[in-house]
């Protein structure tokens, strides 16, 4: 997403659009975000908020927001999904271990260049890169070798 974009103004205007309220508790759900660590699940979401917002609230909020483009899903592996916050940071690639579901962030360097450098040919606007690996984690690659 634009670096230059406000969250703020990003969201009221996504929700204007879908003729959804701008409400205190939704705003609260995106400033909340700040205080979290860069890759987070929705129950942490709703330890920041536990006293303001309830977690129905959290939880469609996560959604919405992720329709906004203000969030992004980083992980799928596992039973329940982890989350960034996908403004206000550089574009970064993760490497994602199929065991323990843990993310590790990298710069993305070139990668995102031959994604530009594409999208700049095609005559498409990319405001996002997403550059993912998936496999097996030192510590899990440690672990399963130390069952053989
Ligand atoms: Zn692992
Ligand atoms: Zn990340």
């Amino acid at each position: 997403m634009d670096r230059k974009l406000d969250p703020v103004q990003v969201f009221v205007d996504f929700l204007k659009s879908r003729g959804l309220n701008v409400t205190r508790s939704r705003l609260a759900v995106l400033q909340a975000l700040a205080d979290l660590p860069r890759h987070f699940e929705a129950a942490d979401l709703w330890a920041v908020l536990r006293s303001r917002v309830s977690p129905a609230t959290v939880y469609r909020t996560l959604d919405l927001l992720e329709k906004a483009g203000l969030v992004r899903k980083v992980e799928f592996g596992e039973a329940h999904a982890h989350y960034e916050r996908a403004f206000g940071r550089e574009d970064h690639g993760h490497l994602i271990c199929r065991i323990c579901g843990g993310v590790w962030e990298f710069p993305v360097g070139q990668a995102q260049h031959v994604v530009e450098q594409a999208a700049h040919e095609q005559g498409f606007f990319v405001d996002e890169v997403v550059v993912q690996g998936y496999g097996i984690c030192p510590r899990c690659r440690a672990r399963r070798d130390s069952r053989v």
